[in-house]
């Protein structure tokens, strides 16, 4: 079964492909690639913000992420 890809956005080795088959996000970052389905790209990025607000900004409190949904990994 062809899984066709089509790129939302790519930039500096980074890359987001939408699998529009099954609905599956494909963010690769160099030789490495996840596969995350939409909501659990939404939290990556909810808790990627946080993290690096926290490294830009170490004597800041650490900020708070909802903990919802289910774990970005099985
Ligand atoms: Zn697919």
């Amino acid at each position: 079964m062809a899984h066709p890809l089509r790129t939302l956005a790519s930039a500096h080795g980074v890359q987001i492909q939408h699998c529009e088959d099954c609905s599956v996000l494909h963010i690769s970052i160099g030789p490495v690639t996840f596969r995350v389905d939409p909501s659990a790209a939404h939290r990556l990025r909810n808790v990627l913000h946080s993290a690096l607000a926290q490294l830009d900004s170490p004597t800041q409190p650490i900020p708070m992420v909802a903990p919802s949904g289910p774990p970005l990994i099985n």
